[in-house]
């Protein structure tokens, strides 16, 4: 170790700022924001350094800042001069700031931009909500510190809490629900608190479609319970030894019952585990996540919704079909074409109108419906639609037409893989093709 790394309270303390520019000014910043009180100046004399704390130089003429380092040396005062590590006696490492988490990242000056891009990395791991989760051990510490006498017993409350479910509370930005919990199970004689289940949307398909807290939840999670539609490389980012459960469901034959999905849940919380439930697209897109979360809280169970990328918006982009248009469409109604009671449940009325495009999830096998319901509501025939099988996968097919040629193609085009509907003026727009396409429309 080259240097070695010290967190500076320069709270009320002098530092000289030698030099102006962008470099002088961001750094002028950060230290303010750090409590600092500048001196500023652009040539260098020595009485600038009397009582300094730290001294730093950028955008500044050479000379001055060689004289600065120089006499800040000599008086053994920690001195930086930007991008000029012959000249410091003191390094500034790159910051991932979750005050009062701070995290500090050098290379010994070998390599900023490897600092850089490893900063990039800790930022996505260490999510903003960790700044709560450290306000919150501190706002603590007099109460653990009253109510367990024993070190080791605090350490271990801490890590149960920190680590379990007032962390993901925290992290996940609901703080007052982590304050509660902590003081539960510091007042519960530190009882560990039933786990957490995530709702977590996996997105059409492709990993890299995932958000990042969805894929720091997947690294995290000790059982992921997951459905047929989840793409394989978004469980692969699950940790090696993290238990996998799959409940997957195809229409039609459900394999396991949701109750049972509801009951294994809450079974998996209560025994303390970190569990992530993994559904396609959006937990609350057409993905029953509403009635999941609804039993969980009756259970007392803390739940947290992740968004994912929904089919409709996974689809429309690998298609190239923009689902609203200035011109074509300033509605979007995502759809089912498999309702509970088994209807199709579809406002046509609404559906029908010009201007209007209707995505259909579970669509394929009531494309008959569809262009009844439409039709009894005076929706055009010649109205474009598409099929987009597999999209946001990286794999999509796309079947273009209007409803009469879908539904005699259909069933020959599918691989048999999930199939969005898209109807309206939108669906026959590709605006991914290098030409603007020829659009036949009905006169
Ligand atoms: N919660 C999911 C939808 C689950 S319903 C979401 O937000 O996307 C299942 C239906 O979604 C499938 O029958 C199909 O219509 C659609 N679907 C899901 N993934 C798809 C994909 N990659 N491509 C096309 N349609 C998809």
């Amino acid at each position: 170790m080259r240097h070695f790394p010290v967190f500076l309270d320069l709270t009320g303390r002098c530092v000289l700022v030698l030099g102006e520019g962008p470099v002088a000014a961001r750094k002028a910043a950060l230290l303010t924001e750090a409590g600092a009180v500048l001196r500023r100046a652009v040539h260098f004399t020595p009485d600038l350094l009397e009582g300094c704390a730290f001294a730093l130089g950028a955008d500044a003429p050479e000379a001055d800042l060689r004289a600065l380092s120089a006499a800040a040396m000599a008086r053994g005062m920690a001195v930086n001069i930007v991008d000029r590590p012959d000249l410091c006696s003191a390094i500034l490492p790159a910051i991932v700031d979750r005050t009062p988490l701070t995290i500090a990242i050098g290379t010994g000056g070998a390599a900023p931009v490897l600092a850089r891009l490893v900063r990039a990395k800790i930022e996505a791991a260490i999510p903003p909500g960790y700044a709560t989760l450290a306000r919150l051990a501190a706002q603590f510490r007099d109460r653990l510190r009253a109510r367990f006498a024993d070190a080791a017993r605090r350490r271990r409350v801490l890590e149960e809490t920190l680590g379990g479910q007032v962390g993901a509370l925290a992290i996940a930005g609901r703080v007052a629900e982590a304050e509660a919990a902590m003081a539960a199970a510091i007042d519960g004689a530190a009882m560990a608190a039933p786990g957490m289940v995530h709702l977590v949307g996996a997105g059409p398909g492709a990993a890299d479609l995932l958000t990042l807290r969805a894929q720091r939840l997947l690294g995290e999670a000790d059982v992921i319970v997951h459905d047929r539609l989840v793409g394989a490389g978004v469980l692969d980012l699950a940790r090696r030894d993290a238990e996998r459960i799959d409940v997957g469901k195809a229409r039609a034959h459900h394999c396991v019952p949701q109750p049972e999905i509801n009951a294994l849940l809450i079974r998996l919380a209560r025994a303390g585990k970190r569990v992530v439930r993994l559904k396609g697209g959006d937990p609350f897109v057409f993905g029953r996540g509403g009635e999941e979360a609804a039993a969980l809280r009756a259970a007392g169970i803390a739940v947290e919704v992740v968004p994912g990328i929904t089919a409709a918006l996974g689809c429309a982009a690998e298609a190239g079909i923009p689902l609203t248009h200035r011109d074509l469409a300033h509605h979007l109604i995502l759809a089912t074409g498999h309702a509970k009671d088994g209807s199709v449940g579809i406002d046509f009325a609404a559906a029908a109108r010009p201007g209007v495009t209707l995505a259909v999830y579970m669509g394929l096998a009531t494309l008959p419906q569809l262009r009844a319901g439409l039709a009894a509501y005076g929706g055009d025939p010649a109205t474009p639609a598409a099929l987009v099988e597999n999209g946001g996968t990286g794999a999509a097919r796309v079947l273009r037409g209007t409803l009469d040629t879908l539904i005699a193609e259909a069933g020959a085009w599918t691989q048999g893989g999930p199939v969005l509907v898209i109807h309206g003026q939108v669906a026959a727009e590709d605006v991914l093709r290098a030409a603007p396409p020829v659009v036949e429309r009905a006169a």
